[in-house]
């Protein structure tokens, strides 16, 4: 496995592949990695010839108030891990080669950035759409993963890469959940013990919705109600509870077709945690 710095370097690398006919597949991560970043790879290695993982904990998309300084990070640990995943390249820059002196250049998908997460952690996508942008610059990959724990993530790179005309497959994966329920995510590593059970509200929330839909329920705020109950129970206290389309994140008021998205955020003490579910299939 080869660990490059330099986003010429991991061009370089991803030219040749691309030359000899190899089809290149590319998973960003911000590191501190755990089974969800795993299943990406597989799925990454299933889809591609080589693959690429970038590690880069991204300024640009963490708010001022928020945690850049104290996101975990294991950058050795992360490297073992990519190597037991048979990743071909992992591609680790500092912040100055992303964000040199004098970059200008954002990238903004309107809309869809706007509401749930976005409306929470103001310019937060436009940092994930930006810095995804340079990674696809950089590697110019044929197919790409993330995780639909990040769902929203998920739709605007989708839109993204049709919009600009990429060329790049991007790929959704299922949430991958530790076994009583929660989602993995880096940042549960915040987590006391006792903040680690309250934080299963989130999913037992999406849990108790879907049951209500089962038993009949349609309706969106019976629905949120259900998830709220939930987090009210463990003093977990809501950031959004939406139910929308899939795809262009609308606002339902009936979940009444299959591919109605459930999402849920919420702070765990400081620690803010999100979840989402299908709902009505
Ligand atoms: P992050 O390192 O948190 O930026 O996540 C990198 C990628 O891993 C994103 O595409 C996430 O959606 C995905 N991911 C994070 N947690 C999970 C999970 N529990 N299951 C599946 N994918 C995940």
């Amino acid at each position: 496995m080869r660990v490059v710095r330099t986003p010429a370097e991991l061009t370089e690398w991803t030219e040749t592949a691309r030359r000899q006919g190899r089809r290149v597949g590319l998973v960003p991560t911000m590191g501190f990695l755990h089974q969800g970043h795993l299943s990406l790879m597989v799925a990454c290695r299933e889809r591609a010839d080589v693959t690429a993982v970038s590690i880069f904990v991204n300024p640009t998309q963490f708010g001022p108030t928020e945690d850049l300084a104290r996101y975990p990070r294991d950058l050795e640990g992360d490297l073992e891990k990519c190597r037991a995943a048979k990743v071909d390249t992992v591609f680790a820059p500092e912040a100055g080669a992303m964000y040199p002196p004098g970059h200008r250049t954002f990238v903004e998908v309107t809309g869809l950035q706007d509401g749930l997460c976005g409306g929470r952690r103001p310019g937060h996508f436009r940092g994930v759409a930006t810095v995804v942008t340079q990674l696809f610059a950089l590697a110019r990959p044929h197919v790409a993963v993330f995780g639909e724990k990040d769902w929203q993530q998920l739709q605007i790179l989708r839109r993204l890469a049709v919009d600009l005309h990429l060329g790049v497959e991007v790929v959704g994966m299922p949430i991958i959940r530790e076994p009583d329920g929660l989602a993995m995510s880096s940042r549960n590593a915040y987590l006391s013990p006792p903040e680690r059970t309250r934080a299963l509200a989130l999913s037992r929330g999406l849990a108790a919705a879907r049951a209500r839909w089962a038993a009949g329920e349609r309706g969106a705020e019976a629905l949120r109600e259900a998830v709220r109950a939930e987090l009210g129970a463990a003093e977990v206290r809501e950031d959004y509870v939406a139910l929308v389309t899939p795809d262009t994140l609308e606002d339902l008021q009936r979940a009444d077709r299959a591919d109605a998205r459930l999402l849920v955020a919420g702070f765990v003490g400081k620690t803010r945690l999100i979840d989402n579910t299908a709902i009505g299939c």
